[in-house]
C-alpha cells in the first residue's frame, strides 16, 4: 500500500496482541462502527501475533493462528491488516495469508543481522514495511534498518517512533526523546512517519497529550493500541484504549497541515536574512579567533583565558529572561568557546 497523500493523517488501530478470534474480530467491528460513525478512516487493522517479551511466562501471541484471524478482518471489514514480523519466516506466513502490511519492532530492531534476513524476505515483493525505532537511542541504527528495505526494493517504507527505553524512573514507559524522530524526518524528508504513543506512554493517562504532540510536529498518523476489553488483554493492559476511547481520541485532536501558508513564507524571508547575517558573522569571529590565536602564541600567552571569556558570556545574556532562551545560549556559547579553543 502507498501513501500517495502525506498530508491526510493516517490512523493505525488495533490490539497489542492477537489472543482469540472472538477478540481480533469483536475490535475490528468497534474500531470499524466508531471510525464509520466519526468519519475517520482506519488505514489498517493492527495485532501482534508472535510477540517478544521479557519474561518468558509472559502471554507470547497465538502464532501462525492469529493470522487467519487478520485475514478474516481484512475480507469481512475490508480493512487492510498488520502484523509484526518477528523472524524472516513470518513474511511467508504473511504471504499465505494475504497480510501486505507488516511492522518491525523495537527489539527486533537492534539486530541489522536479522533485518536484512527479513529484507531479503520481502526483496521485490509488495509488501508496505512499518520499521519501528530501536529501543535504544541509535538514529543511525534507525536509518540503516529503513535503508535495508529500502535496498531491497521495498516501495512502502514508513517509520513508527515508539519511544526509547528508559530506566530512570519516568511517568511514561519510554522516553520520546522527540529530536531523534525530528532528525530522521529532516534527513528522509519523503518517509512517511508516524507516532505510537501507546508504547511511549504505557498507560492511558498522557496518550492524548502525546498524540497531539506528534501531530503538532508533522508527523503523519498515528498507531494505537485498541482492544474491546483493555483490562483483561493479555499484554500490554494498561496503555489499551477501547474503541470508543480511540475515536474520542482522534476526534478530540486538532490537526496540523503540512503546507506552508503565504504568512509562513514572509517569516521565513526575514529567517533566512538573520541567517545569512549570521553565517557571515560566525564566520568573519572564526578569522579573527585565528588572529588572536596568532598574537597569544607569538606572546607565549594562554590559550584559556577565564576572565575575557566571562565578559563575552555577558555580552549574550541580556536578551530576554526566557530559560529556554538562555539555555540555548548556554548551549551556543560552550560550543562557540570550545571551538574558539581547538582552532587556537
Ligand atoms: C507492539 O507494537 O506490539 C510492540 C511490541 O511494540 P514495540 O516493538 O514498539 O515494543
Ligand atoms: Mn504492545
Amino acid at each position: 500500500m502507498n501513501l500517495n497523500n502525506l498530508e491526510e493523517k493516517v490512523w493505525i488501530a488495533g490490539p497489542c496482541a492477537a489472543e482469540n478470534r472472538e477478540q481480533v474480530l469483536e475490535t475490528a467491528f468497534q474500531l470499524r462502527d466508531e471510525a464509520q460513525k466519526r468519519n475517520l478512516k482506519l488505514f489498517a487493522y493492527r495485532a501482534g501475533a508472535w510477540k517478544i517479551r521479557s519474561t518468558p511466562d509472559s502471554f507470547e501471541g497465538a502464532g501462525n493462528t492469529a493470522l487467519t484471524w487478520l485475514q478474516e478482518v481484512q475480507d469481512t471489514l475490508n480493512i487492510p491488516v498488520c502484523v509484526e514480523v518477528v523472524t524472516a519466516n513470518h513474511v511467508e506466513v504473511c504471504a499465505k495469508h494475504n497480510v501486505k502490511m507488516f511492522w518491525v519492532g523495537a527489539r527486533t530492531s537492534v539486530n541489522p543481522a536479522e533485518i536484512q534476513k527479513i529484507a531479503d524476505a520481502v526483496k521485490n515483493t509488495n509488501f508496505t514495511v512499518m520499521v519501528k525505532n530501536p529501543i535504544i537511542p541509535d538514529l543511525k541504527l534507525w536509518i540503516g534498518n529503513i535503508e535495508r528495505f529500502l535496498n531491497a526494493n521495498v516501495k512502502s517504507v514508513m517509520a513508527i517512533h515508539r519511544g526509547f527505553a528508559d530506566i530512570s524512573e519516568n511517568i511514561l514507559r519510554n522516553s520520546p526523546m522527540w529530536e531523534i524522530p525530528i532528525d530522521l524526518k529532516v534527513k528522509m524528508p519523503h518517509l512517511p512517519i508516524f507516532c505510537d504513543p501507546s508504547h511511549i506512554t504505557g498507560n492511558i493517562n498522557w496518550i492524548q497529550q502525546i498524540s497531539q504532540i506528534a501531530i503538532n510536529y508533522g508527523f503523519n498518523g498515528l498507531m494505537l493500541e485498541t482492544h474491546n476489553n483493555p483490562k483483561k488483554a493479555l499484554s500490554d493492559s494498561s496503555q489499551q484504549l477501547t474503541p470508543t476511547e480511540w475515536g474520542e481520541l482522534i476526534s478530540s485532536l486538532s490537526l496540523r497541515s503540512n503546507i506552508d501558508s503565504i504568512d509562513l513564507e514572509k517569516l521565513r524571508s526575514k529567517l533566512q536574512n538573520i541567517d545569512n547575517q549570521l553565517s557571515e558573522l560566525l564566520y568573519q569571529r572564526m578569522t579573527i579567533v585565528d588572529e588572536i590565536a596568532k598574537v597569544k602564541k607569538e606572546n607565549n600567552i594562554s590559550v584559556v583565558q577565564p576572565k575575557q571569556w566571562e565578559q563575552v558570556v555577558k555580552r549574550y545574556k541580556n536578551h530576554s529572561e526566557d530559560t529556554v532562551y538562555q539555555e540555548f545560549i548556554n548551549d551556543f556559547l560552550e560550543l562557540l568557546h570550545q571551538n574558539s579553543i581547538r582552532r587556537q
